[in-house]
This record gives structure tokens, sequence and C-alpha cells, in this order.
């Protein structure tokens, strides 16, 4: 730990002559905090700093004139679980089988002898914490026993403190884990889950749906907890089920609370939200608030709790050195299994923004996400259309903090730290996107190959489609005919990326 600590001062004191009046620069010998702040599902349009006029982000749009916005930034996939493995990981998701969105029983899928983001900093002295949603498994073979210790989790890959929801809002249990235990359960009233056979004895919204308070409009219709259907079943475990409407709010609170007991030493921080997932269920003081339908309600939640964040930090007086990264870990969607009246009431808003497509798509709308980087003691505001990762955190905080990464490992990772910090607007060479199932698309620079996939899908032609990003960020004008060449030299880089990875780059 010591010769982390020093590497990265002799590092952060290079940095601080070229770059710092010589005054602020004794700050830089203090590593810095490191939050990453997920949302789920929100869309590259929205949020004010990216251009939508419909859904007030006003804390979202303070971190942004605070710091360098991304407009070139994307997940690896366009679906939860294996964008998340990867940004943990530094592995793109596809190259390891059992990645897909997993259900809410499914064992753990990070393997604890890899090399991931939280370990790499907590051997660099960082105090690591989660608080939010999970989705990446937990226990071993054949998944947790939710009565008792639950593990391998989070602690096992790398994080000191957890406090999560094991997968997502719409799966069962609807109950919250705190380290290697389900929060606030009973042992009299055990919990049981299924993803296959009914159990228990509660309604469903198969056989209930009189009973919901948000209708369905595909799948979801297990277990009814709380008024809402899930995909899945559970029973028992009354004591310590969530309250949809009070998640932002314990979410952020054992999240301020994170920070305010590490304010004595560097701590990293991954602050998954739940909004804007389905279901969108708004705290009351939040609903009709976006003039934009119940998705938009959820947005100004989520900007809420980004701005909890921020005033935690100033409270704490570690705005200067804190990295605050926000994003999302993928496209937006509007129907997705809930009647929720999110499409009829958009007002006009466009999730997307400008791009094409959304979650499960491998358009630019499915993984281009908002991207902000804070870190005003260090980084100067403003706008970066520098090609980045979230797969690449491993190897940029690595080179942060002075870390190496084991040959092989967080091989995808590369390191974009200069693109991060401003100081280049060179990112990576190229990016392979991900719908989250097995179709693909590529990118060099601003031109983009998207793979014919093994079942045709609408829109994109059966011998692949090219685009040219730069003019058609839309992605409309096909420019395989034209250009066939191109075409194939992007299939056939692509078809290289696919490979399995040799070393960290
Ligand atoms: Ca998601």
């Amino acid at each position: 730990m010591k010769k982390s600590f020093l590497v990265f001062l002799l590092f952060g004191v290079g940095f601080a002559a070229v770059n710092l009046p010589a005054a602020a620069a004794p700050a830089k010998a203090t590593p810095p905090n490191i939050i990453i702040i997920l949302a789920d599902d929100l869309g590259f349009g929205d949020t004010g700093c990216y251009g939508a006029t419909r859904i007030p982000t006003p804390e979202i749009d303070r971190l942004a004139r605070q710091g360098l916005r991304f407009t070139d930034a994307h997940a690896t996939s366009a679906t939860c679980t294996p964008s998340r493995y990867a940004l943990l990981t530094g592995q793109y998701p596809w190259r390891k089988a059992g990645t897909g969105v997993l259900p809410g029983n499914a064992a753990l899928i990070i393997d604890p002898r890899q090399t991931t983001l939280p370990g790499l900093l907590r051997q660099a002295g960082y105090t690591t914490g989660i608080v939010g949603k999970w989705h990446l498994g937990l226990g071993g073979i054949g998944g947790p026993d939710w009565n008792a210790e639950i593990r391998p989790g989070p602690l096992e890959v790398g994080f000191d403190y957890a406090f999560m929801q094991p997968a997502t809002g719409d799966r069962v249990p609807c109950v919250y884990v705190e380290n290697h235990r389900v929060f606030g359960l009973d042992p009299q009233d055990p919990i049981q889950v299924s993803y296959g056979q009914p159990i228990g004895n509660e309604p469903t919204g198969k056989n209930h749906p009189e009973l919901l308070k948000m209708g369905l409009t595909l799948g979801h219709d297990g277990t009814i907890i709380d008024g809402i259907s899930r995909i899945g079943f559970m029973t028992g475990g009354h004591a310590a089920r969530w309250k949809d409407e009070d998640k932002a709010d314990v979410f952020t609170a054992k999240a301020v609370d994170f920070i305010g007991r590490n304010t004595n030493r560097p701590f990293f921080l991954y602050f998954a939200a739940h909004d804007p997932h389905v279901p969108r269920v708004p705290h009351p003081r939040f609903v009709g608030k976006s003039g934009c339908g119940i998705r938009g309600d959820v947005i100004v939640e989520f900007d809420w709790c980004v701005g909890q964040i921020m005033d935690t930090l100033e409270r704490c007086k570690l705005t200067t050195n804190t990295i605050v990264v926000l994003s999302s870990d993928n496209g937006p969607v509007i129907d997705d299994g809930y009647d929720d009246r999110a499409g009829p009431d958009l007002q006009g808003h466009r999730p997307a923004g400008p791009l094409r497509g959304g979650k499960y798509q491998v358009y630019e709308g499915g993984t281009r996400v908002p991207f902000i980087l804070a870190w005003p003691g260090r980084v100067a505001p403003g706008v970066s259309d520098a090609l980045v990762c979230l797969v690449d955190f491993s190897a940029s905080f690595a080179a942060l903090t002075g870390q190496s990464i084991p040959a092989g490992q967080a091989a995808d990772s590369v390191n974009v730290l200069p693109a991060l910090l401003g100081e280049s607007r060179t990112g990576r060479p190229h990016l392979v996107e991900h719908d989250g199932g097995r179709m693909f698309g590529y990118r060099n620079g601003l031109w983009k190959w998207i793979a014919p996939g093994a079942q045709p899908r609408p829109g994109i032609a059966s011998r692949g489609a090219l685009y040219n990003l730069s003019g058609d960020l839309g992605e409309t004008n096909d420019l395989g005919v034209a250009q066939p060449e191109r075409g194939r030299q992007l299939a056939t880089e692509l078809d290289s990326a696919l490979q399995p990875a040799k070393s960290p780059q």
C-alpha cells in the first residue's frame, strides 16, 4: 500500500506541476475519492445538459458545469447485467458465458479471483462501497440462501461495504441485502424464491390483475409485492420487503452515510441508482414534477439523489478532491413491461436525444450514454468528444492510483485517463458495441459497422449496415452498398476484436 501511495504522490505532483498553480499543488498528495453514480436506463437525451427541455435536472446540470461532459461515451452493452459486469471487471461481457440479464436468484458471475475495479482501488488503499443495484448474481452454484449468509457477493470481489438490491426492481426477491445478510429479515418468516414453479400462496399478477396498482404489458406476472407484480415468485420475508416509493431515499441515505464514515481516508463509492428503470414508482414528492409523465418524474427523483451526493461532498469539504462520474448502464426504454403511460406522457421528449434506438439495441441509442466527470480540483470544465467506455474505468483508475493489472485481467479496459482528465481528445481507438445478446456493432473513429445477427432484425440489412456518424449521428443512411470495401474492413476488425483478448492495453 505504501508503495502505491508513493507512486500516486509522484504521479499527482507531476500533474500538479504542469497544470495547476503552485499554491494548489499540496492538495494533490491525497488521492482523490472516486464516486461512480450509475443511473439505470437513463438515455443520452434525458437530462438538461444533454439537451432535454421537458425534464428538469438542475443537479446533474450543475455537475456538468463543474466537470467534463462526454458526448461519445458508452456502456459496453445495451442491457443491465453485461454492462455492469464490464464496468466492474474491465472485460467485455460477451467474452464470458452467462453474463446476460440474470434472474434474481442467480449465482455470482464475477469470479472472486478476477481483478476488479473495487479490488484495484482497495489495493491502492481505498475503502470501497457499493450502494444500490447489484444484478451480478449472489452466492455460489445454485444461487444464494436468502435466510443465511449470502456469499460470495460484492464483499468477495473487492468491496468493503455493500447495501444493495440483489437484481432489479421488477424481479424478486424485493428486499435489500446489506453485506452478507438480507436487511431486516425476521428469521421466523424465511424467504423462498423461485424462477420456475410458483411458490407460496400470495397472489400473482397473472391470477389477480385486479389487485395491481400498475398494469402489465409484458411478463412481470409473478408474485405481487406492494401492488406491483414482478418477474419470479417469492414468499416470506415480509418485514424485509422494500417500499418502491422509498428506494431512492433509502439508497441515498446509505450513500451519504458511507461518505460520512470515510471523510478522512480515500474512498470509492459505486452508487448504482434504480431510477429510471421499471417499475417506475417515484416518491410522492416527485410525482408530477417533470411535466413529462412518470418516467420523467423518476428522472427528477434521480436528479435529487445526485444533488444529495454533491451536497454531502460540499458539507464534508470533499468536493475539490473527489472525482464524481455520472453515467448510465445502457440506453433508454419506454415500455419495459408495465403499463405506466411512459410513452403517451413523453410530450415530445426524446430519451435518446438525436440517437437511434435504445435499450436492447445495437444502435448508438443502446450504448451511448450520458457521462460526466467532475473533479473540481483537477479537471477543467468543458465538453469532450473522446470515445470512452465504462469498461475503461479499471485501466484508467489503476493508472491514476499507480496500480498494475495482472496479465490477462481487465484485458478490454483501455487506459483513457488523459481523455477523462480533459488532457487529450483521444480516447480508445475502437469499441465493440453489444445489444446485450448476440448482436454486435463496431466503432472505428466515427465509422460504425453493425454486423448481421444470427436472426434478422428490423432495419438492419442481412449483409450488415455501415454508417458514418459524422453527419449521420442518427444512423439513417446505410452506406454498405456505396462503400462495400469499408464495410468489409470494419467487419474484419470486428471479427478480430471478438477473438479472445490477450493482455491489458
Ligand atoms: Ca439498465
